[in-house]
Order: C-alpha cells, then structure tokens, then sequence
C-alpha cells in the first residue's frame, strides 16, 4: 500500500506545516515484488550505469549479417591499432582475398544505418501496433491450440494410457 499527500506544498513550492498534509492511503497497481523487480531491471538497463555494449553484447550485429559475396558471416576487424572497427567477411579473412572478394563495412556506419532503420521504420507506434497485433493474434492461437491439444491428451490419457495421450501431447507441441 503507497500513500499520496495532498497539500504538501504551498503555489511558491514551500512544503506546508504537517498539519495541513493530508495523507491518503492508495491502493497499489501492481505488488511490491514486481515493482522491485522491474525498478532493478530498469537499472540495470540504464545506459547511463551500465555501458549499451554490457547488454547488448560487444557489436551490434555480429552474427546477424553475411557477406553479399559468399554468404560468410561478417564478423569484426580492427585497423589502425583498434581505433577502426569493421564488419568484414571471415571467409575472406582466413582464406585470403582469392576465397572472396566482399567488402568490408566500417562498424559505426552500419550500425548507424540499421538503427536508423529501426528507429524510422519499425518502431514507429502506429507500425509497431499493428505488427505486435499480428504477432500477438499469432501466439494466442498457437497456445489455444496447443491447450487443445493439451485437453485432447488428457481425455485419451484416460482411455487409453498415458503413452498415447503423451506423444499426442508432443504432436500437438510440434505443430
Ligand atoms: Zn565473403
């Protein structure tokens, strides 16, 4: 339980004598235990405290691209003694230039590029409204009919024994 106090303060921001405090009890939105958990999560994401690469892992998009070229993951080069950082294909980078003649990429300008994207692109509200929707919509039928499933099981289980209800079970997961 929280409380509010109203009349704390007078127009010029001065806090008022405690008599003049009312103080009402308010009910919670949401139990303590999660509001800690949340608070602690928050904290920890805040790339004020903990440096973006903490969290995110070291680069942005290491193990999500691949060379044009040969299709061989792009992972991350330095140059000039660390000071540059590319995403370059590492079939070229073991085997040598004759393996693949893909380009490397400078980090921080395709990081740039991908979080604009992201940024402009997908997570505009109204976007992301509708694709989370979607995507929703999605997942709820899926459980719906995995907890069909589920129930189908349990009737057999009973009819039939506990084998058949368990690999139908698993059928119904697999779909
Ligand atoms: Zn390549």
């Amino acid at each position: 339980m929280g409380e509010h106090e109203f009349n704390k303060r007078s127009k010029t921001e001065e806090l008022k004598p405690v008599s003049e405090i009312v103080t009402v009890p308010v009910p919670p939105i949401i139990d303590r235990e999660t509001f800690d958990t949340v608070q602690k999560l928050l904290k920890a994401r805040n790339p004020k405290v903990v440096p973006a690469r903490v969290i995110s892992g070291p680069t942005m998009l290491t193990g999500l691209i691949h060379c044009a070229k040969c299709g061989g993951a792009m992972t991350i080069r330095t140059g000039k003694g660390g000071r540059y950082r590319y995403y370059a294909c590492s079939i070229k980078a073991r085997q040598g230039p004759t393996a693949c003649e893909g380009m490397a990429v400078p980090m921080e300008k395709l990081d740039d590029l991908v979080a604009d994207h992201l940024e402009k692109q997908l997570l505009q509200p109204e976007r992301l409204e509708t694709i989370l929707a979607v995507v929703l919509d999605r997942r709820e039928e899926r459980s719906e009919r995995r907890r069909e499933h589920i129930a189908f099981a349990g009737c057999r289980d009973s009819e039939e024994g506990h084998v058949r209800g368990g690999l139908q079970w698993r059928a119904g997961r697999a779909s």
